[in-house]
């Protein structure tokens, strides 16, 4: 089935508008109840998959709504000619304790492959800047990222251990808070003297990887509380990451979430269903659909994404640190480009262009079925492109990624092929997270102050209703596993509530 998200560009068809998936649900609607519903879930990415599957197992009667075609919401996988292309969140790591869960349960643990291969030809890291180009070999990239990340968060003596002991606490040490006040540009004006100029560009552009935001808007804390769950160290960083991913990509881990809510004949779902309208009343909440279907249920989950919350009606309204906290939303702009290259060597590059480029960050992260290398590019706000409104424009920063060094000698081995381009372009798959409507980004990622200002308030329930979302996790907050966490939460407040009101019922 080919969902309507995402774009594929190949030389032979242009560019096209949607990719196929095993995430796309048919039929797309299946409703076996007309009584009201004990739980209505809005959403089927990784939160609303969760707290439906918990739900249903449970017992629970519940219904799934979600304005896409398929499941996974920012997490989903093309299966273009028998390869898993990932669209949105990708690589999971065994020290995300609730993705692991997961894996476990479904025993998924064997399906994992790495991303990197370092045994091909062209096995170094290119870092590429406005006026130079260098190469050097993984272990030196590793000693460069590592030393200017070490110099950028010890602000304690201890890197970054006594600012933030307990990721899962983040303010459990007080003055952390002043951290979320800074912006990482703050944080590298502190430490600009102690920085090489390499360090500095291969520093910005790690962070910028991690928050698709600019420096400006990035809060320093946020990065600390990553890097704290990571175990502070860029080592930990690079496992969790971007090391792990499912070989048949992340939808095939999604489906087994939908198929063992499904398989408990509790679940009914509707799916190309955008919800427009949400009113709330002392013992039932009453969802509407922007074409006018309306479902009341005892209960409400929605997983709706911060960066869309605002576009959501709800009577009554929202607090007003919540709706405050909906209009800043975060500040990840995302770009994820997946490029298909005939240079098979290229699988062991990585390589930095910053601060030029419009894709900043890229690393071989497969071989497709065709024998080609599989290159995977990230860019960000700081020099933003809309991928589809200028194919060219993302053909050439894909390029300028490693020029010429996709191999002269390599294009001199596949003779008959006049241009160069036209190999390292072969295919593109993509999705725009900023123009998709029912996300309007990528990851979250916070502005300065946003965590100490908001976070709590977005946890809160609102009457019946109960807001889950990877968004506003307390751990992994921006990753799968954040996801799984607001679900498994959102699942269990749920079915403690409406056990006690049934019991009370019978009495
Ligand atoms: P979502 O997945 O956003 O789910 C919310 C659902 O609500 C969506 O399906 C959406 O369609 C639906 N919805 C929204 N509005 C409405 C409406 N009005 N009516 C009905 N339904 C609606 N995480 C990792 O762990 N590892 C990674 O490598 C990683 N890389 C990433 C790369 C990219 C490009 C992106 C975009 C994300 C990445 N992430 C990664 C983050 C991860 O994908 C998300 O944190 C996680 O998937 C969020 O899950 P969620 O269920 O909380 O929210």
């Amino acid at each position: 089935m080919t969902s309507r998200d995402g774009f594929q560009w190949t030389p032979q068809n242009g560019l096209k508008q949607g990719v196929p998936s095993i995430g796309v649900i048919s039929p797309s609607t299946k409703i076996t109840s007309n009584t009201p519903w004990d739980v209505i879930v809005i959403g089927a990415g990784y939160s609303g998959l969760t707290a439906t599957r918990d739900m249903c197992v449970a017992g629970l009667n519940v219904l799934l709504l979600e304005a896409r075609d398929r499941i996974g919401g920012r997490s989903w996988s093309s299966n273009i000619e028998g390869y898993p292309f990932e669209m949105g969140g990708t690589w999971v790591h065994w020290h995300q304790a609730n993705v692991w869960r997961e894996i476990s349960r479904y025993q998924m643990g064997e399906e994992l492959e790495p991303s990197f291969d370092f045994s091909r030809g062209v096995n170094y890291f290119e870092l590429r800047t406005d006026k130079h180009s260098t190469t050097m070999s993984h272990e030196e990239e590793d000693t460069l990222l590592a030393t200017a990340l070490e110099k950028f968060v010890n602000v304690d003596g201890d890197m970054g251990r006594i600012i933030v002991p307990f990721p899962y606490a983040g303010f459990h040490n007080p003055d952390a808070r002043k951290y979320d006040k800074m912006s990482v540009l703050d944080r590298l004006n502190v430490i600009s003297q102690s920085l090489t100029p390499n360090e500095r560009t291969g520093l910005e552009s790690f962070i910028l990887l991690c928050s698709c935001g600019t420096l400006e808007t990035t809060s320093f804390f946020e990065f600390l509380h990553w890097w704290a769950l990571c175990g502070y160290t860029y080592r930990g960083c690079m496992d969790c990451l971007i090391s792990f991913k499912f070989k048949q990509g992340q939808s095939s881990f999604a489906i087994k979430f939908f198929n063992e809510a499904l398989s408990t004949g509790s679940l009914s779902y509707a799916f190309d269903s955008p919800v427009k309208s949400i009113q709330d009343e002392d013992k039932k909440v009453t969802v509407t659909t922007r074409d006018g279907r309306s479902f009341t249920a005892s209960r409400l989950v929605t997983t709706i994404p911060l960066n869309v919350l605002n576009d959501i009606t709800f009577n009554p309204p929202l607090d007003p640190i919540r709706t405050q906290a909906t209009k800043i939303g975060h500040v990840n702009q995302c770009v994820k480009v997946h490029a298909e290259i005939s240079n098979k060597d290229m699988r062991s590059w990585t390589g930095i262009s910053y601060p030029f480029n419009k894709l900043t960050y890229a690393i071989g992260d497969g071989t497709t079925p065709a024998g080609n290398t599989h290159i995977v590019c990230f860019g960000g706000q700081h020099n933003h492109i809309q991928p589809e409104e200028d194919v060219n424009a993302t053909k050439a920063a894909v390029t300028s990624m490693a020029p010429g060094n996709m191999d002269i000698q390599r294009l001199v081995s596949f003779p008959g092929i006049p241009l160069f381009e036209e190999i390292a372009n072969k295919l593109k798959v993509f999705h725009n997270w900023s123009k998709d409507e029912f996300a309007k980004g990528a990851w979250f990622f916070s502005p300065p102050g946003f965590i100490s200002s908001s976070l709590d308030a977005l946890r809160q329930r609102h009457g019946n209703i109960l807001f889950s979302n990877s968004d506003w996790a307390i751990g992994w907050r921006s990753f799968i596993d954040g996801a799984i966490e607001e679900g498994t939460r959102a699942a269990l407040t749920v079915k403690e509530e409406l056990r006690s009101t049934r019991l009370r019922s019978h009495l």
